[in-house]
């Protein structure tokens, strides 16, 4: 056999590099934490008290670092990155494509005489100029214009991949515009920390920053290097394009927790190593419910460092994966009929006084503070869930979302039923001047019983897309291949803009003579009127839910391109504004950026469907079919006419069958590459991203049914694609 699949097969079982790739945990995982971190350990050894003090501030109050304090720094940081061997150092960023980016410079300094040092400044450290024009800008930066340019962000610490110091850095324009996931977020997370903070002054004067915190879940799928080069649907979109589900699927959902394969555990383990080097907190490791999927989550982060090592892990499991032979698959569907990946975003906010604010705490005082957090951000959610959901849309993420095994697109907010209940009691709230049996009243039986309900927090609902989860908020919507960034900047600046409102509107109550407690209560009342239409606590996967979800006037939008569009929303570019996150320019720029790449996708996804149905698939099914034919004839040879009809009765149908889906796939081709090249013609980016998604992708429906057809006629020996089985099932 010639075929790819069967060299990739050939591989498999035998190869001993495969299974002896053996790794061992030291006993104390703990020694190796930050490593190759420039943690605050490591800084308090290696920098001047002053300089030390200056980071600190930058991390803790926000504050600039001085140009001499920067020097100091870089000297620092040389010193400790080439005592671990390190040449080189590069500004680290997450540009718009998805991916993070680096640019290598050499420590490496020639002078005068003919001789060297190695160099690392203020200058270099806080800031690079990539040679950038190629990333997306959505027409931001012409090309001919000055360059955009990365700056170091000392609230994310600085690290070292292989012999490279890696620098955390945004990326903007030299106009100012940002052209990455980590500047807008930084503007998010200022601005809920404002907000938040102001918010806190009701409650305790002693806490002078929030900080929000964000931990994320990461499913993958890994399948066998081999096998995976053997699929260029794979190899060319990250997903199957052709495939038929394999007997044993995930009915028997004996994957879920069960024992892990050791290639995979050598994996794993390998992977906690480096992650332990680089600060990411990495804590639990388990299978998830498709063959052949897991999952790593780490405890949780402030938010900007949580993202970044997210990015960071991404890159880091695509390494590890490959010295084990694996390939990591982040795409949120890469098999038809199999679970999907996705990656839950739970978010809180903590101050620095150490209080967690969607906890509850020990007295009434503080569980109204966390009900003013809790009913907030429901609030933020309701006014906001459509530029929520434009922020988790991508055309992978579209295969996922209503699947029957992740949240719809309809966002709503599950709280358990008894803090519904908590609601409900305190929508009775009188309106104006309590009396002060209500206040008791409301302490002891509404109020004060919120801790007991939430030690017992085994109401939980997994077909929510925002759950509530005993103390913190979980965004389970989010994409596995998705940069986090993108849903906790809309997270954290929606919150923000809420809490501004709720401090203006509890402001006004005080100044008409209540009481602070009363006005608080008196603006939660209204809020929990207004948002009830987005609390649900059913069944998010049922049908029903869609139709009662329609009735309460909820959007459900089910595509990217009916999200973004969304975006565009007067409503959501004023909110940018206001807030300081984007100006309309730079939403107009990156909503232009998501809507071609969307489009590319789809138009990635149809050429390779394409190529692979009339190259691979056809003349397999052909081949097969001439052995029939032969076989067919033979027959009629040997036994003549009359006895030959009913020995070659199947043949003679299936080669009937064979031609039909034969048929199908090559007018289906056809239809698709007209409705492709009709697409492709279209230029407003809206348009285009519509007709790929309702004119282009609808095609291939048709096109693989006909070929999974076809994949369980075709003799296996002459089928040219690796089969669902053998890349699932292969540990
Ligand atoms: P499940 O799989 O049931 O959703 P896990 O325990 O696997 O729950 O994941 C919970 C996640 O929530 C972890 O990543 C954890 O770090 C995170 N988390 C816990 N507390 C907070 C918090 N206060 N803020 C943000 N994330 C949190
Ligand atoms: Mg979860």
């Amino acid at each position: 056999m010639s075929t790819l699949r069967f060299k990739a097969l050939e591989t498999l079982p035998f190869k001993d590099f495969r299974k002896d790739n053996s790794v061992e945990i030291p006993a104390k995982l703990s020694e190796l934490f930050c490593k190759n971190v420039f943690s605050e350990e490591t800084m308090r050894e290696y920098l001047t008290k002053e300089a030390f003090g200056s980071i600190m501030d930058a991390i803790k109050k926000g504050t600039k670092i001085q140009r001499h304090i920067a020097d100091q720094v870089a000297v620092a940081m040389k010193d400790w990155a080439m005592s671990k061997g390190v040449t080189h150092y590069t500004h680290w960023f997450q540009p718009l494509t998805g991916t993070t980016a680096e640019k290598h410079d050499s420590f490496f300094t020639p002078i005068e005489g003919g001789r060297a040092i190695e160099r690392f400044s203020g200058n270099m450290l806080i800031q690079q100029e990539p040679d950038a024009s190629s990333f997306p800008n959505g027409g931001i930066r012409n090309t001919f214009e000055a360059r955009g340019y990365t700056a170091w962000d000392p609230t994310s610490p600085a690290f070292i991949m292989g012999t490279t110091l890696c620098i955390p850095s945004i990326f903007i324009s030299y106009t100012g515009e940002t052209l990455d996931y980590k500047a807008p977020l930084l503007r998010a997370l200022n601005a809920v920390d404002e907000a938040a903070t102001s918010v806190m002054q009701y409650f305790d004067k002693n806490v002078t920053k929030v900080t929000p915190t964000l931990g994320w879940e990461q499913e993958y799928f890994l399948v066998d290097s081999a096998l995976y080069q053997s699929r260029p649907d794979l190899v060319l979109t990250g997903k199957t394009l052709l495939g038929h589900s394999p007997a044993k699927g995930q009915q028997l959902d004996d994957h879920y927790f069960g024992s892990i394969p050791t290639r995979v555990m050598n994996f794993m383990k390998e992977l906690e190593i480096e992650c332990m080097k680089l600060g990411i907190p990495a804590t639990t490791r388990h299978n998830e419910v498709a063959p052949n999927q897991f999952e790593l989550a780490p405890m949780f982060e402030e938010v900007n460092v949580a993202v970044d090592h997210n990015s960071l892990l991404m890159d880091i499991m695509a390494r590890v994966a490959h010295k084990h032979h694996f390939h990591i698959l982040f795409h949120e569907k890469p098999f038809a009929g199999v679970n999907g990946s996705g990656k839950h975003n739970n978010w809180s906010l903590a101050t620095d006084t150490g209080e967690n604010l969607l906890s509850p705490g020990k007295n009434p005082k503080k569980n109204l503070q966390f009900l003013t957090f809790f009913v907030n951000t429901i609030k933020a959610v309701h006014e906001y869930a459509d530029l929520l959901r434009a922020s988790i849309a991508s055309a992978s993420n579209d295969h996922r979302l209503g699947a029957n095994e992740a949240p719809p697109a309809i966002i709503s907010v599950f709280i358990g039923t008894q803090l519904f209940s908590v609601l409900e009691e305190l929508e009775k709230v009188t309106n104006g001047k309590l009396s002060p049996e209500e206040k008791t009243e409301l302490k002891l039986n509404v109020v004060g019983k919120i801790p007991e309900i939430l030690l017992d927090n085994t109401d939980r609902n997994r077909t929510s897309p925002f759950a509530f989860t005993g103390n913190k908020f979980e965004i389970r919507a989010v994409g596995s291949s998705a940069n986090c960034a993108e849903s906790m900047t809309v997270m954290n600046t929606i919150a923000a803009k809420q809490l501004n409102d709720f401090k203006k509107e509890v402001d006004a109550l005080v100044e008409t003579g209540l009481k602070k407690d009363e006005a608080i209560f008196n603006v939660l009342r209204e809020y929990i009127k207004q948002c009830k239409n987005i609390m649900f606590e059913g069944d998010g996967y049922s049908d029903d839910w869609a139709k009662e979800a329609k009735k309460r006037g909820l959007n459900n939008l089910k595509t990217t391109p009916e999200a973004l569009k969304q975006e565009m929303d007067k409503k959501f570019l004023d909110l940018y504004e206001e807030m300081g996150i984007f100006n309309h320019r730079e939403v107009e720029a990156r909503n232009e950026i998501k809507l071609e790449k969307y489009s590319t996708v789809i138009d990635i996804e149809a050429r390779v469907l394409s190529d692979i149905a009339r190259n691979h698939i056809i003349p397999s099914a052909l081949n097969y079919q001439n052995r029939l034919i032969e076989n067919v004839k033979g027959l009629k040879e040997i036994f003549g006419d009359k006895e030959f009809k009913s020995l070659a009765k199947e043949q003679m149908s299936l080669i009937t069958s064979i031609s039909e889906n034969v048929s199908i796939i090559k007018l289906g081709v056809e239809e698709l590459l007209k409705a492709r090249e009709a697409a492709k013609s279209i230029s407003d980016s809206q348009k285009q991203a519509e007709a790929y998604c309702n004119k282009v992708k609808p095609l291939f429906d048709g096109i693989r049914e006909a070929s999974d057809n076809l994949e369980m006629m075709v003799d296996d020996e002459l089928w040219p694609m690796t089969k669902y089985r053998e890349m699932l099932f292969t540990k």
